[in-house]
């Protein structure tokens, strides 16, 4: 069963439409890449489908539609969107902040002790940065922070818009390969990116989205020079 099924998706700022009528799906462990410009409406449809912006059509989530303004019935079904620029908390610790992320499960308990040291064990840079600020953290860090916050949560799906945004290559590279790393371990992902030359490594599948229009659907496997990519940026 698809783990996200959208039809007909469509969002609007004011009068203006910025996603028009997007069909996408996403399979149970699947990770799939959303590629477009700035300004294609990667953003839009992230908070579309968290339901936090005005929109019609239908997101279902593990089968489920799911509800409007609301994500946090959403993040404890396990919807989990990291957000384009991160937002993580400056003025708190990267402990706290991890907190944060798994306050669903009320306490400090045995799951999310657990949970805890499988995000330090992931990112062991964040372990020796526990007690810093967040805002003191590099752009690479808090994006390793805004990933972990996120799992602390528990998600069946992760949603990520552009982390690659404002990051060193190499840095970059890390992220990604964690990004492949969980979804190895089942985690389903939709990653949103510009960048389309690294977010095809690790993508089972693509969406071109253009001018708020899915455009085209392809197999990153089927792109091997930038010649076949354009094709599918044009197409
Ligand atoms: P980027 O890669 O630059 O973040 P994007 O693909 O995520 O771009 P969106 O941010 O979703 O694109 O923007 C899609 C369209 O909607 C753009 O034309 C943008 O100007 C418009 N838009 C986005 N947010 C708003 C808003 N709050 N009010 C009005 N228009 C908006």
């Amino acid at each position: 069963m698809d783990i996200l099924s959208i039809t007909g998706l469509r969002a609007r700022y004011g009068h203006v439409e910025a996603l028009h009528s997007v069909d996408l799906r996403l399979g149970e462990g699947e990770l799939v890449t959303v590629l477009g410009p700035n300004g294609a409406g990667k953003s839009t449809l992230m908070r579309a489908i968290m339901g936090v912006c005005s929109n019609s059509g239908q997101v279902q989530f593990r089968g489920k539609d799911t509800p409007r303004n609301n994500p946090v019935a959403l993040a404890t079904d396990g919807l989990i969107l990291v957000p384009e620029g991160r937002g993580v908390l400056g003025p708190m610790t990267v402990e706290e902040n991890l907190e944060i992320g798994g306050y669903l499960l009320g306490d400090r308990n045995a799951e999310f002790e657990r949970r805890l040291a499988e995000v330090l064990e992931m990112f062991p840079r964040l372990r020796e940065r526990l007690s810093q600020d967040a805002g003191s953290l590099s752009g690479g860090e808090q994006q390793m922070l805004a990933v972990g916050r996120a799992l602390m949560a528990g998600p069946k799906l992760l949603l990520l818009d552009e982390p690659s945004l404002g990051l060193a290559p190499r840095v970059i590279g890390e992220i990604l390969e964690t990004l492949r790393e969980l979804n190895a371990r089942g985690l389903s992902i939709l990653l949103v990116e510009q960048k389309a030359p690294l977010a095809l490594k690790i993508a089972n599948r693509a969406y071109f989205l253009s001018l708020g229009k899915i455009v085209s659907e392809f197999d990153p496997k089927e792109v091997s020079s930038h010649e076949e990519l354009s094709k599918h940026y044009l197409s």
